[in-house]
């Protein structure tokens, strides 16, 4: 190869024209070089983490029911929620977990179980489960620790309209379950409780 030859190409990286010594030259710069290098690279690992989502996917469910140790993918499969979700419960101690190494949570089957087998909890519409924080945190977690909307307008007589703005105004976290929507009483009470009514 010689280095006098001066070759017009197209870098694959910025897709600028430049001139190059030899006919196999790539990139424009060293700059593009290792940008597309590293690009590369992440792109490789990128498709190996949703090579591993597809694999944990495809798993029976049967297979993880047996298994002593769950990945968060695996949890959040085994419940039905997103992985997201598992983290919330994991970061509101809901859900006790290990890293085992970094950026490696497992999460034990027995634990997985003990976050069922709490007092009794109305199941959460899965659409809803990433208000399961704030629920946490208005401790409210039961049905029975909640009003409906129709229940809080017969107790302190105010209008739907009233009503929703309050819930609005002040981010009163609502759940949705079937016909109903919920507020924690805890909060509701509150904030109506100014106004007494019988
Ligand atoms: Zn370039």
């Amino acid at each position: 190869m010689s280095s006098n030859i001066k070759v017009q190409r197209i870098c694959q990286h910025c897709g600028n024209e430049f001139t190059a010594r030899t006919t196999t030259t790539m990139y424009c710069s060293h700059r593009c070089n290792s940008a597309a290098y590293k690009a590369k690279k992440r792109a490789g690992k990128v498709e190996e983490s949703n090579k591993h989502t597809q694999r944990v996917k495809a798993q029976p469910i049967e297979e993880l029911k047996t298994k002593e140790f769950l990945s968060v993918t695996q949890v959040s499969k085994l419940i039905g929620c997103s992985r997201q979700n598992v983290y919330s419960l994991i970061n509101t101690g809901k859900l006790k977990a290990t890293n085992i190494l970094l950026k490696k949570t497992i999460v034990r089957r027995c634990d997985l179980d003990e976050l069922f087998t709490e007092p009794i909890r109305s199941p959460i519409p899965q659409t809803q489960v990433q208000e399961i924080k704030e629920w946490i945190d208005a401790g409210a977690f039961d049905i029975a620790d909640c009003y409906t909307i129709t229940e809080v307008q017969d107790k302190y007589n105010i209008s739907e309209t009233t009503l929703q703005n309050l819930i609005k105004r002040h981010e009163v976290p609502k759940i949705k379950k079937g016909w109903y929507a919920y507020v924690p009483k805890a909060i509701i009470d509150k904030l109506l409780s100014k106004t007494p009514k019988s």
